[in-house]
This record gives structure tokens, C-alpha cells and sequence, in this order.
């Protein structure tokens, strides 16, 4: 049998959850004798926003998603992730609520837009109008599943490295995983 196609996704997150993933640490070298990372932030600096990027995702059999649905190229890049993956998850509480970046929700985006460029600016007080710069923010921020289907909903912030690991193998192992408060938590 081949191995497990692997690919991990960053959105609207702060990049903790990923940094979870690599406090695997040993068992890291454990996943790469059965699966393959296809695409993944960690292995390519350019996987962070840019669409143009993910125009390319393979096809893999596990994709996990940190961060939430903050602007209109994260919904593009999370319908191409999901279309090409077997399996979703939900990868930490920014992807399963919104958290920390739905606390803009509070505010109206051109608020937002004019107090982080215009108010609290030092210098070239404008709002950038390029894309690549800042892709068009959503009116709400909003949770992974509101836009697609997810499979998995993997809690915390970050998910502790034991946790990835747990759902992980039993995903391998073709198990479902067990949602007990031992392996579950939020925040
Ligand atoms: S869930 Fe927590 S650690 Fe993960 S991206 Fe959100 S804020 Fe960062």
C-alpha cells in the first residue's frame, strides 16, 4: 500500500496550530514512514494567502486547515482544498468557531481597514487597494464549515500535539476517533 497523502492549509490563524503540529517532534519521523506530505505551509513559506498557490493542491487522502474564513481568497483556496481532499479537518478552534479573528465582527470592516492603516499608521497612511497585499476582507469572519463540508473538527488553541497525534493515527489506522474530553478541548 502507498502512503497516506498529507497536506496541511493556513488561513485565518495565527500559524499556532501548525507550530502544534511540529511539537509532534519524534513522531514526525514515525508519519513520514507511512505518510507523505503533498503541500503544506510548513514545507513551502508561499502556501500562507496566496491563491495563485493553491491553484496547484494535489489530491491527498488528509487536509488540515488551521484558521478561519477571513477574506475572499480563503474561501477560493478552501473550496479547492476541499474538493481535492478525501478527508477535512477542521484543524483548531480559529477553523471550527472563528475565534480569536472573529473578534472583528464587533466592528464594521472599513472600521477595522481605516484604524489599522489610517488611524494607528505612523507612515503611508492608506488602505492598500492590491489584492496580493490584502485579499478583500469578508464582512464576518467566519468558521471553516460555514463554507464547506468538514469531516473532522479537531478542538483547541492550539490542538495539543497529542491530540493531532491521536486523530491522525486513527485516521490511519482507518479508526474513527473517539471525541472524549481526555482527547477534546477548547482553547
Ligand atoms: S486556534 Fe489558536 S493557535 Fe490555532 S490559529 Fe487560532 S489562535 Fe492560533
Amino acid at each position: 500500500m502507498g502512503k497516506v497523502r498529507i497536506g496541511t492549509v493556513w488561513l485565518g490563524g495565527c500559524s499556532g496550530c501548525h507550530m502544534s503540529f511540529l511539537d509532534l517532534d519524534e513522531r514526525l519521523i514515525e508519519l513520514s514512514q507511512v505518510a507523505e506530505f503533498m503541500s503544506s505551509p510548513i514545507t513551502d513559506w508561499k502556501l500562507h494567502t496566496p491563491i495563485k498557490e493553491y491553484q496547484d493542491y494535489p489530491e491527498v487522502d488528509i487536509t488540515l486547515v488551521e484558521g478561519a474564513v477571513v477574506n475572499t481568497d480563503n474561501v477560493e483556496v478552501l473550496k479547492i482544498v476541499r474538493e481535492r481532499s478525501k478527508i477535512l479537518i477542521a484543524f483548531g478552534d480559529c477553523a471550527i468557531t472563528g475565534n480569536v479573528p472573529a473578534y472583528r465582527n464587533l466592528f464594521k470592516v472599513e472600521d477595522v481597514l481605516n484604524s489599522v492603516y489610517i488611524e494607528k499608521a505612523t507612515h503611508n497612511q492608506h488602505v492598500p487597494s492590491d489584492r496580493v497585499v490584502v485579499p478583500r476582507l469578508l464582512g464576518k469572519v467566519v468558521p471553516i464549515s460555514h463554507v464547506v463540508k468538514v469531516d473532522y473538527f479537531l478542538t483547541g488553541c492550539p490542538p495539543s500535539a497529542d491530540s493531532i497525534w491521536y486523530t491522525i493515527k486513527c485516521l490511519l489506522e482507518n479508526k474513527q476517533p473517539e471525541f472524549s474530553r481526555e482527547n477534546y478541548r477548547y482553547g
